[in-house]
């Protein structure tokens, strides 16, 4: 099984095999930079999450948050469990609203952390707020491709 992970360096869409996720620091095939993937979850830019949206053949959960924001840290270790468990199923990629501001008015995101499921292209769903494990495990499943 690959995930899709859009290179931070060059925009370039990279296929990268979900084992070798696991086992190695996967690098980009055109311009050789690590790719910001974290224990299968990616970093996106604004720019980076329109291309992977439009590539995906799976939903593409995206997780907006910001570093001084508490329930985003409390959130983080619960969406990397669930990256985990379905990264077959559907890709899991982070916003950091701070640092891309664009894309946060872009999204309208008003509050966070707010979760956006995405599927073929377009938005399906979000929801402001965290969520326990379960409850999180159980809003993905209605979304699975
Ligand atoms: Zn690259």
């Amino acid at each position: 099984m690959n995930t899709l992970v859009v290179c931070s360096h060059c925009e370039k869409i990279n296929r990268v095999p979900l084992d070798k996720v696991a086992a190695a620091h996967p690098v980009c095939g055109s311009c050789k930079a690590k790719l910001p993937l974290h224990d299968g979850v990616q970093d996106v830019s604004g720019a980076g999450l329109v291309k992977l949206i439009r590539t995906a053949d799976q939903p593409v959960v995206v997780d907006f948050w910001a570093e001084w924001c508490g329930p985003c840290k409390a959130f983080a270790p619960t969406f990397t469990a669930a990256a985990r468990q379905l990264g077959g199923q559907f890709i899991f990629a982070k916003l950091n609203t701070e640092q891309h501001g664009q894309a946060a008015q872009t999204y309208q995101i008003r509050s966070i952390p707010t979760l956006i499921v995405f599927k073929n292209g377009a938005e399906v769903d979000r929801q402001s707020g965290a969520m326990p494990q379960a409850m999180f495990t159980q809003y993905l499943a209605r979304w699975k491709a």
